[in-house]
Order: C-alpha cells, then structure tokens, then sequence
C-alpha cells in the first residue's frame, strides 16, 4: 500500500484476532477442539459434532453471541472459557506486531483495542502475549453490548474514551467492522489481509489494505 501520512491520525483503534495475533489459534480451536471436546462429552463422532456447531456458529454469524463465550459455554454444556486456557500455548503474536505498537507509542498516538472478542479470550491473550502494554485504552465490544458490526458501537466508545473520527485509523480484518467505521466517519478504515500463516488472505473488497506492519510503520 502507499506510505501512510501519519500526521493525518492521533487515535489508532485496533482489532485484536487475526489483526495483531494469527487467527489459526481461533480457528483451530472452534473448527476442531470445541467440536472434538463437544463430541467426546455426548458420545457422539466428531463428525457429526462438527457438523453441528458449525451450523450452530454460522446462524450466530456477525452478532455478539458469535463472540461470547458464555452463550457457547451454555448452549454446548462445555466450559468453553477453560477448553481455550488448555490450547493457550498456541497464541501467536504476528510479526512486527510489537514493533509496530511500540513505534505507535513512540510517535504519541493513542492506541485503543475495540475487539468483539470476549473477556475471557481477551484476557487470555494479554496473559500469552505482550500487546497488552501498548494499548491506552482496551474495549471489548461485549461491555458495550454489540459487535463492531452494528455502526452504534462507534459512538459508543466515545463515552469511553473520547476520539476524533476524522483523525482516526482503524485496522481490522472484519470487513463488516470496517464497513459500519466507514459509515460513522473514520477517517481511514484500513484491512489486516493477513490474517494467519496457514489461512488465505483476506479480500480488502475495495478497502485500502496491508498485508505486513513493515507496510505501514511509522517512521
Ligand atoms: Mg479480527
């Protein structure tokens, strides 16, 4: 992508999975541990464990519940929260994410994390990684009651840590979340495409967009 102008922004409003951390650990862990781990409490195959929560997770795609590990935890009788502290091992930060943060810091910008991930998921990956120290500010999006998808939750955050659209950036792989920041006014809503080494990349559809943080580094 071309240089970004860095003076054009002081908020930086961040994703989390598949944007700062690989969405593989994500990945694996609802297409094959939560499957297996569902299949070997109700003594039924993994096949056809899989074949229900996926239908399950794609008719809650895009809403809160998506994210929430409580409603899973609920609807599987699995203590969804505690399957994914067993896999913690395999959160990985993707490169130059840390230097990139750091640089953010360096260069006086404010640096908030708006995740549609659960507290417990969040939690979990502050503990497994080092992001946690550069961030002012770190929203989840189940505090505020929606996911990124709904465009409210944008002046949501406003009552929580007050921002200038037309001087922010948002960086994310969830091409709905960039839709709805474009929408309310966010000056640049920028796309994460590389999501995972062992996943394809994203499809920006229109979105300007970076595949690796050396892209966009501030100098
Ligand atoms: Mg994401």
């Amino acid at each position: 992508m071309q240089t970004l102008d860095w003076n054009q922004f002081d908020t930086v409003l961040l994703d989390m999975d598949g944007t700062l951390l690989d969405l593989h650990f994500d990945h694996h862990f609802w297409m094959h541990a939560v499957p297996e781990a569902y299949a070997y409490k109700n003594h039924i195959s993994i096949r056809s464990a899989k074949a229900k929560i996926h239908r399950e997770i794609e008719s809650h795609a895009g809403t809160l519940n998506w994210y929430c590990l409580d409603f899973w935890s609920a609807k599987l009788e699995l203590n969804i929260a505690e399957l994914k502290r067993g896999f913690k091992e395999e959160i990985r930060v993707h490169p130059e994410v840390l230097d990139f943060l750091a640089a953010l810091r360096r260069h006086g910008k404010r640096v908030v994390m708006v995740t549609n991930a659960h507290r417990d998921s969040l939690a979990l990956k502050l503990e497994m990684t080092e992001i946690g120290r550069y961030f002012h500010t770190l929203i989840s999006a189940h505090d505020l009651g929606m996911p990124k998808e709904d465009i409210r939750i944008w002046s949501e955050i406003q009552r929580v840590t007050p921002y200038d659209p037309k001087r922010t950036l948002l960086i994310d792989d969830n091409l709905k979340a960039l839709e709805t920041a474009q929408r309310y006014g966010i000056a640049l809503p920028l796309c994460a495409t590389f999501v995972s080494p062992k996943l394809g990349r994203i499809d920006p559809q229109g979105f300007a967009h970076f595949e690796s943080f050396s892209e966009i580094m501030p100098h």
